[in-house]
């Protein structure tokens, strides 16, 4: 039987600013039946957990925060199976991620190939299967066909992107400043649009006055309505995010009016259900890693403890490619 230990975490006690964000120390009993306990080594950050402190996803408080993290098997409860100590592993989707060590269900364990580092695992894994489930699971990415990607300078971006290109598709990104842009392309944004300009004119502009069959829309309340807008006839509006905020209601007639538009609101734990679903994605993002097609980007690194610091910054806009906290 494993002995208890101590993990520093970031807790919240009621929703709120990151100011809410306490780091504190927490007794950690030994795993469960079918849990492992890990040390952690690199915790990633996603705007999911803004959503999860803000209250605008609403889970229970008080919370430990984060649902993403690498780290080291150091204890095994009952009846685990295929994980041993030392084994590297991470997981996404399990809240209470950010922490120097916790308990978790093994069945939400992955093991990382040895060819990626923690801190790129950490960097790339929900922001990874969020892109497989967009790009393979939702619709698949067509050879040739232009896709429109709002702020692909970021996490997700840059994932989307160059896997998008590795697939044969041309990116439209948009993003808030020229740095952003620059980052864009070296990202594999063939074309870039401030999201100052009119961006369904634009889009037009860069596709003989078309539009694109496929949006990826992650800012949500502001971007929505230039996102349909930008659609050719029978075009997917898939809005998978509210960095804004959320979507307002859109009418089916809205769709109608598009041209046959369809919409979807997907999350990618209803993409993950199921262990198969999860090592399928897995695969794939470990497959992109090692062909190259896809890179971590680490651009931002915090304490654990400096948290907040983190949230400031990601609301602000002031993040690109992806931030990882170490305990
Ligand atoms: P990002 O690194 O992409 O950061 C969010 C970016 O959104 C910002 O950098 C900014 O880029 C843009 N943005 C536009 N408007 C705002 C605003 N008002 N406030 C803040 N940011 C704004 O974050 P992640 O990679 O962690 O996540 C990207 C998106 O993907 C999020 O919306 C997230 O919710 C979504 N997501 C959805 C999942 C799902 O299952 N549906 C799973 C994972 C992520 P710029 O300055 O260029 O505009």
């Amino acid at each position: 039987m494993a002995a208890s230990s101590i993990a520093d975490v970031i807790r919240i006690d009621s929703y709120g600013g990151p100011e809410e964000m306490k780091f504190e120390k927490m007794e950690l009993g030994a795993p469960a039946v079918r849990q492992v306990r890990l040390r952690q080594t690199a915790i990633g950050v996603n705007f999911i957990d803004i959503y999860k402190r803000t209250g605008l996803y609403a889970s229970p408080t008080p919370a430990v925060l984060g649902e993403e993290a690498v780290g080291v098997v150091e204890a095994l409860g009952e009846g685990v199976t295929g994980l041993k100590l030392g084994d590297r592993v991470v997981y996404n989707g399990l809240q209470g991620g950010y922490a120097s060590r916790r308990n978790a269900p093994a069945e939400k364990m992955i093991l990382i190939p040895d060819y990626v580092k923690d801190e790129d695992a950490a960097a790339v894994f929900l922001k990874g299967l969020t892109v497989w489930m967009l790009i393979f699971e939702i619709r698949r990415i067509q050879p040739g066909e232009t896709i429109l990607v709002w702020a692909a300078a970021g996490g997700v971006g840059s994932i989307l992107a160059p896997w998008a290109n590795a697939l044969g598709a041309r990116v439209i990104g948009v993003v808030s400043t020229p740095e952003k842009a620059e980052l864009a392309k070296a990202y594999g944004c063939a074309e870039t649009i401030l999201s100052s300009e009119d961006v369904p004119t634009r889009v037009k502009e860069l596709t003989d006055g078309r539009g694109v069959p496929v949006v990826y829309d992650s800012v949500g309340k502001s971007s929505a309505e230039a996102s349909l807008k930008s659609l050719q006839p029978r075009g997917w509006f898939v809005t998978y995010g509210n960095a804004s905020g959320p979507v307002d209601p859109i009418a089916p007639m809205r769709l109608s009016q598009g041209g046959s538009l369809i919409m979807t609101r997907p999350t990618l734990f209803s993409y993950t259900r199921t262990r198969e679903e999860l090592e399928r994605g897995a695969a794939a993002l470990w497959g992109a890693m090692r062909s190259g097609a896809v890179k971590a980007d680490v651009r931002q690194r915090y304490a654990l403890k400096d948290a907040g610091e983190a949230h400031r910054a990601l609301e602000a806009r002031k993040t690109s490619g992806a931030t990882i906290l170490t305990p």
